[in-house]
């Protein structure tokens, strides 16, 4: 048996801890011993659905309750999982489909479960020929027969994949990091060492499980560190943001991650919020991670956070992608996140990160060391090693690094003959070695030799009336004569008003220029919701960039 599945069925027997679901404002509670029986109840289903070792099983379910026994079903019977990407109500079902089928022919599911909330669109896969089973259908087939009380776990090898998890998909072609159990482990093993993670930890998320973070982070560890996972769903978070601190507060929550965004809403709230109605006192571990941090937006959270308790020393800067299986780096624990001022001419022409005081800097917030177990590196063009605070691509190395991806033409290699990962993340190494993302190789905007960062551009743009917040999307392009430019799209509300937009472009050209130097070649102004984004809510800027050519 891998090490992972020894030390996960451990948790499960031996913690007094579970898992708080459900509704919001009835939340339940199940010990993991009994999470861990109705998993094996349903791997008895899986095996009479001739499920066993290898196959590969679709989840589309948004329901941690469910989700948590189900995976773990899946690894009984020494199968792999990928979580699908889960439509919302505005998705285009016709795409979604289409894409959904694409997904599970690269996967060679034998069929896809579905559950709460999704059992609407079980008839969109059924029509198109596709075998679903729903987790009832799981649960019933065993509560005809006698239940068993321990199934045997489909002996696992190390190199035996646990999850096939989905990339966002920026290019459009779907693609999955094939995580192994000895990634799992390795990836547990340097996170438990660098959160000082324990059973006694309470996490609480409503990050989707569909994405590395809210699964890795949120579900499998809790539950092989055998502590108390309170885990609600995205849907829950955009319908009562304060969910969350209500939830850290009843439940005494020692750890929680979220995107930089999620942050800022969380610190708008808090600010209306009356005194004594939150304790955030319990929080050790504030994950900030998956996007650009963002300084201003930390400082806004610990002002309104800090009446109700909450810690600056307990925020925490992270590194993270699926191809590390999670993570990457922490800041230090314990410490307060402080950034680093850089001077912005020689970072754009020399491509050089010199600390500096005064104007004319940009801020970074550094991400801490690699995790144990890990390396990274940065490296030039040529994939030569520069110096430290040096801009180039990061590379990184470990067991935790998963080895291939899987693709529709099947698996390639993901790393190098001397198993280095190139990320596609731009960033230099501070002079203690902390990890800084100064953008994404793919993103990047260099305008008359200097390499602007589309991050700094879309935050120009977003100053301007009428833009929306978060709704913004540098992109670098060809202009007529073929020289380097790039356009702006912004959304808003106004996009019928003529008049408005036209006030719109010209503010975000001038914005631009104050700020960044250089004027947009154009500006498009689109429709709230017409940016594409990743399911996990990032923009898409290659998808972004089509917007524009395709005028
Ligand atoms: P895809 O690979 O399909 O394009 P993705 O890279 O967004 O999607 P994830 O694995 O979810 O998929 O995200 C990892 C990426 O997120 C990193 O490579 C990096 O670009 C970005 N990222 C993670 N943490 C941070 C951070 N603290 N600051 C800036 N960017 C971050
Ligand atoms: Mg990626």
């Amino acid at each position: 048996m891998s090490r992972f599945s020894e030390e996960l069925h451990r948790a499960m027997h031996e913690s007094p801890n579970g898992l708080v679901t459900g509704e919001p404002d009835a939340p339940t509670f199940r010990r993991w011993s009994e999470v861990f029986a109705t998993a094996q109840r349903w791997a008895a289903g899986l095996a009479r659905h001739g499920v066993g070792h290898g196959d590969s099983v679709a989840i589309l379910v948004a329901q941690p309750a469910d989700v948590a026994p189900l995976i773990q079903a899946v690894w009984l019977r020494g199968a792999v999982f990928t979580m699908l990407h889960q439509p919302t109500p505005r998705t285009d079902l016709e795409t979604w489909v289409g894409d959904t089928i694409e997904v599970l022919d690269m996967l060679d599911a034998r069929f896809v479960v579905v559950g709460t909330p999704f059992e609407p669109v079980e008839s969109l896969l059924t029509d198109r020929g596709l075998t679903v089973l729903d987790t009832a259908v799981l649960a019933d087939d065993s509560a005809a027969e006698p239940i068993p009380t321990q199934v045997e776990q489909v002996p696992v090898a190390e190199d035996d994949l646990a999850i096939l998890q989905l990339t966002s998909g920026s290019t459009g072609t779907p693609k999955a990091v094939a995580v192994s159990h000895r990634n799992l482990y390795r990836n547990h093993l340097a996170m438990v060492a660098a959160s000082a993670g324990t059973s006694a930890d309470v996490t609480v998320s409503w990050l989707p499980l569909f994405h590395d973070m809210g699964m890795v982070g949120f579900l499998i560890e809790p539950m092989i560190c055998g502590g108390t996972a309170v885990c609600m769903t995205p849907m829950d978070f955009l319908t009562a943001p304060l969910l969350w601190p209500e939830l850290i507060t009843k439940y005494r929550g020692t750890m929680t991650a979220a995107p930089n965004f999620a942050y800022s809403v969380l610190a708008r709230r808090l600010r209306s919020a009356p005194d004594g109605a939150y304790d955030l006192s319990s929080l050790r571990f504030v994950l900030n991670g998956a996007e650009p941090i963002d300084m201003a937006t930390i400082d806004l959270l610990l002002e309104a956070g800090g009446r109700f308790g909450l810690r600056p020393e307990a925020m925490v800067a992270a590194y993270g992608m699926a191809e590390a299986t999670l993570a990457v780096s922490f800041s230090p624990l314990d410490q307060p996140l402080a950034a680093e001022h850089v001077d912005v001419e020689r970072l754009e022409v020399d491509r050089l990160a010199v600390p500096v005081d005064g104007p004319g800097t940009r801020a970074f917030v550094p991400l801490g060391s690699p995790l144990p177990g890990l390396e990274a590196r940065v490296v030039d063009r040529t994939r030569s090693v520069v110096p430290h605070r040096q801009i180039g691509e990061i590379e990184i190395r470990g067991e935790a690094v998963t080895r291939r991806y899987l693709t529709p033409a099947g698996y390639q290699p993901a790393v190098d003959t001397d198993d280095w990962f190139p990320t596609g993340d731009l960033g230099y190494l501070t002079d203690a070695g902390e990890v800084v993302i100064s953008g994404r190789k793919k993103d990047l905007i260099i305008i008359a030799g200097r390499n602007l960062s589309p991050a700094d551009i879309e935050k120009a743009a977003g100053r301007v009336a009428g833009v929306r917040n978060g709704g913004t999307a540098a992109v670098p392009l060809q202009n007529d004569g073929g020289r380097e430019d790039f356009a702006v799209i912004v959304e808003s509300d106004q996009v019928d008003d003529e008049a408005d937009c036209l006030r719109i472009r010209s503010e975000v050209s001038q914005s631009v220029l104050d700020r960044m130097g250089a004027t947009p070649g154009s500006v498009l102004v689109v429709a709230k919701g017409t940016l594409p984004k990743t399911p996990s809510g990032k923009i898409r800027r290659t998808a972004a960039r089509e917007l524009v050519e395709s005028r």
